[in-house]
């Protein structure tokens, strides 16, 4: 009777290790799990910024042209960056033309 109750709890005490292995390694399962869903979730952002880039939505926006063509075949340019559609002029006859409307200096209304 004693010795079949050693048996016993030697063989619960087993079963209890055994248990406790299978513990440890679902733990570490689930570490790995996380670090794998965190390698994944990079992955998609790489993808999505990279599907992002590709569709242009990073692209920086054109340059309006506010140069016009001059009668003598030169190019009227603005003569200040900050209005380009205020004054501008042509680097080859040297005429020059003013759009009041997009003058900075107007009286106000
Ligand atoms: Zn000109």
């Amino acid at each position: 009777m004693l010795f079949s109750r050693k048996k016993k709890i030697v063989s619960l005490e087993k079963q209890n290790e055994r248990l406790l292995n299978e513990i440890q390694n679902l733990k570490e399962n689930e570490i790995a799990l996380k670090d794998a869903i965190e390698q994944l979730k990079e992955k998609v952002n790489d993808l999505l910024w990279e599907q992002a880039h590709n569709e242009g939505l990073f692209d920086e926006p054109e340059e309006p042209d506010y140069s016009e063509a001059c009668s003598c075949g030169g190019i009227f340019t603005p003569m200040y960056d900050e209005h380009p559609n205020w004054i501008k002029f042509c680097s080859t006859c040297d005429s020059r033309f003013e759009n009041y409307d997009a003058s900075p200096i107007k009286e106000p209304v």
